[in-house]
């Protein structure tokens, strides 16, 4: 249970004076449905105010404190146009006061004509005019003194002024307890850290207070690093079964090329967890075309071999296709029975897969989510591989290993290679492994970046390398949040290819049907299909070597992470590969335009991740949607950067010292878990 401490901090902002449903509603647009979520909410900048005598053009911009008089109101023709006031400064200059949405009769109470007041906020140049568009405050002129010359700013929704959210800000600090302290005092004294409380007052009063700034990110980084350090100390206390294959499957695996020096590195890591009663957890991070699959294959096999049965799970049916179709291509002859299983299998073909699971004719599974529903029973389970998965996140894994009583081993591979902060944030627990070397032979990717109207001039390109019998990937924009203009600029760069190419063109995106997906996939796998049209539901894993040039339209929508994806589907055969990334119909922005460029000039899988991080700050990189675990909300990605290790490190040795968190200390860093909602991680402790 959350420590009494925090309530006060966990209660509604509804429970704060002068908060009702009209204010919850712009809260919640910003995310600020309770207290803690206020104190969090900190502030982005600081006004400086200068008192003025009179109006001066040079001043627009800056935030001014003038003694105005009133002296006309003005309301627009649309009842709900915004409310001007004319007002004048001492030496008769005028200025526009504006209140966009405000009540005639509070605007004119509040400034009443002839009466000169203290009037402060930003003064704009609106053509010749000036104006103070909602001004900040409203004073009498013997109230001087109580405005600050300089205010904290907030982050705001429609329906918020800085003003309001400065008192939110306060009401929120004064419920703010005095808390425990869980840093690790030689490291608060060497940072010169203050107290939680003093650091969170101080960042509300100042948002350049770096050192207040670093602790709250400090506190946020260990919560996270300490709840996976319980998650790894607690998956360590467990008790699963040894898997020592003998080699005889994996011996008449008939192999058109030999195993990469990295690829039989970390092989011979993953069978040192396997032959361990601990379960294993590791992480396989290997770059786009790195040989992922051939690995997961020798797991699985290793399973098989030892009597135990062996699942893969694959974020789409795709993929899980694709996969099903390779492993079980390349086990042929084996005496073994490989099966699949999606959302899509029902009635008859679904029950006798379940039922192969549990009496354990089936050796390995492949499939989607489904292979974990509540009604898959498996005889033997041994080994859990997550493909290409980023939404698996750390609370699923917890789950999948804590649900059995003898639990699996675990191995996750991602697709994208993962900067190695992001490792340690989303995969502390986890031990890695690294395939960092290509299969021989593979030859770089063209990348080249085009304008728009050269799409003509690409089509003619494409006609030559089909002509040649090569086959394409053409991916058009995603449209964020939008999957039916997605689909709608898929369907016509379809028709439009369609036109010239005819029946050698496919479609899919993600709304087709499961099979009328299938079918097309399998006509591109087999060479029928020429031009396949996608939208990003290739992204991962698709693997078709004879695809040499891959597409991409509006290439700028595409975070790094995606577009090095994407490309990956190229450059998987022996020949030479072209990525062709055509720009949007308008201007970029200079991160787009940087990451272009960086496209164009690495292939370098954790190159790019880098720079990923450090161009959008992170979450994409692991997807963004995935959003809430191991996203920070006060640590910034400099901050995370700069901290990671220091914090992991502290977590790491405070579990290994008091892995029940039942000191002084271990207190404490249980307030911190449950202030940065990292608190399944605490159930682990009573059960362990
Ligand atoms: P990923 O790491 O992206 O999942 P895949 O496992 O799909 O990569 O492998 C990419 C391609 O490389 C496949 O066509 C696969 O058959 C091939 N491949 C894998 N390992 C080797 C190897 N050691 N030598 C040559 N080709 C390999
Ligand atoms: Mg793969």
């Amino acid at each position: 249970m959350r420590p009494e401490i925090l309530n006060p901090l966990f209660a509604e902002t509804e429970a704060l004076k002068g908060v009702g449903v009209s204010l919850s509603k712009p809260l919640g647009k910003l995310g600020l449905t309770r207290v803690v979520d206020l104190l969090f909410h900190l502030p982005t900048g600081m006004v400086e105010r200068v008192a003025v005598d009179g109006l001066k053009m040079s001043d627009a911009g800056r935030t001014i404190i003038i003694e105005l008089t009133p002296v006309d109101y003005k309301s627009g023709r649309s009842p709900r146009g915004p409310i001007r006031v004319h007002a004048v400064d001492k030496g008769g200059d005028y200025v526009s006061l504006v209140y966009f949405g405000g009540n005639a009769g509070w605007v004119r109470k509040l400034l009443p004509l002839g009466e000169p007041r203290l009037i402060s906020g930003k003064l704009e140049s609106y053509g010749q005019e000036l104006q103070i568009v909602h001004p900040d405050h409203v004073l009498a002129l013997n109230e001087a003194d109580s405005l600050p010359a300089r205010e904290a700013v907030y982050p705001l929704s429609e329906g918020l002024t800085g003003k309001r959210m400065r008192h939110l800000a306060a009401m929120a600090l004064e419920r703010a307890p005095i808390l425990p302290e869980w840093i690790e005092p030689s490291l608060k004294a060497q940072r010169g850290w203050a107290d939680w409380r003093e650091a969170v007052e101080a960042a509300h009063a100042d948002p350049r207070d770096e050192r207040a700034r670093a602790r709250l990110a400090y506190d946020e980084i260990f919560a996270n690093q300490l709840a996976l350090m319980l998650v790894r100390a607690s998956s360590r206390r467990r008790r699963g079964q040894a898997i020592a294959g003998d080699g005889r499957l994996r011996d008449q695996l008939k192999l058109p090329y030999a195993l990469t020096g990295a690829q039989q590195r970390v092989i011979r890591e993953i069978e040192g967890d396997l032959a361990q009663q601990v379960p294993m957890t590791r992480l396989v991070q290997g770059d786009v075309g790195s040989g992922k699959t051939m690995v997961a294959l020798h797991t699985l096999l290793a399973a098989v071999e030892a009597g135990f049965q062996g699942a893969m799970l694959a974020p789409t049916e795709i993929l899980a296709r694709q996969h099903f179709a390779t492993i079980s291509a390349q086990v042929a002859g084996l005496p073994i029975n490989v099966a699949i299983l999606t959302g899509r299998d029902k009635g008859k073909s679904r029950e006798s897969t379940l039922m192969g699971l549990a009496n354990g004719s089936i050796d390995i599974l492949i499939g989607t989510h489904a292979i974990f529903q509540e009604a898959v029973a498996y005889k033997a389970l041994g080994l859990v591989i997550v493909d290409e998965q980023h939404r698996f996140g750390v609370a699923q894994r917890m789950m999948l290993q804590a649900k059995a009583e003898k639990p699996p081993h675990l191995l996750v591979m991602t697709a994208t290679p993962i900067p190695r902060t992001l490792t340690l944030t989303h995969y502390g627990e986890m031990d890695v492994s690294r395939i960092d070397e290509m299969p021989p032979g593979r030859q770089p990717i063209r990348t080249s970046v085009m304008a728009h109207d050269r799409i003509p001039a690409v089509v003619d390109g494409l006609a030559r390398h089909v002509s040649h019998g090569g086959q394409a990937y053409w991916v058009c924009p995603l449209v964020e949040e939008n999957e039916t203009s997605d689909r709608a600029a898929a369907e016509a760069r379809f028709a439009a290819l369609k036109a010239r190419f005819g029946d050698r063109v496919g479609l899919v995106h993600g709304r087709m049907k499961g099979p009328d997906k299938d079918a097309v996939m399998d006509r591109f796998q087999r060479g029928e299909v020429a031009v396949l049209v996608a939208t990003t539901v290739i992204e991962v894993g698709v693997d078709v070597p004879n695809a040499t040039l891959i597409i991409i339209e509006e290439a700028d929508r595409f975070g790094l992470a995606q577009l090095h994806q994407l490309r990956g589907r190229v450059g998987r055969g022996g020949g030479e590969s072209n990525c062709l990334l055509i720009r949007s119909d308008a201007p970029l922005s200079e991160t787009a335009r940087a990451r272009l460029a960086l496209m164009r000039e690495s292939n370098d899988g954790f190159r790019i991740a880098e720079e990923d991080l450090r161009l959008r700050g992170g979450g994409e990189v692991l997807g963004t949607r995935q959003s809430g675990e191991a996203g920070f909300r006060l640590a910034n990605p400099e901050q995370v950067n700069a901290l990671i290790q220091t914090a992991t490190d502290d977590a790491r040795l405070l579990v290994d010292r008091d892995g029940g968190l039942a000191g002084e200390r271990g207190q404490a860093a249980r307030v911190a878990l449950y202030l940065f909602e990292r608190d399944s991680a605490v159930s682990l402790l009573r059960s362990g």
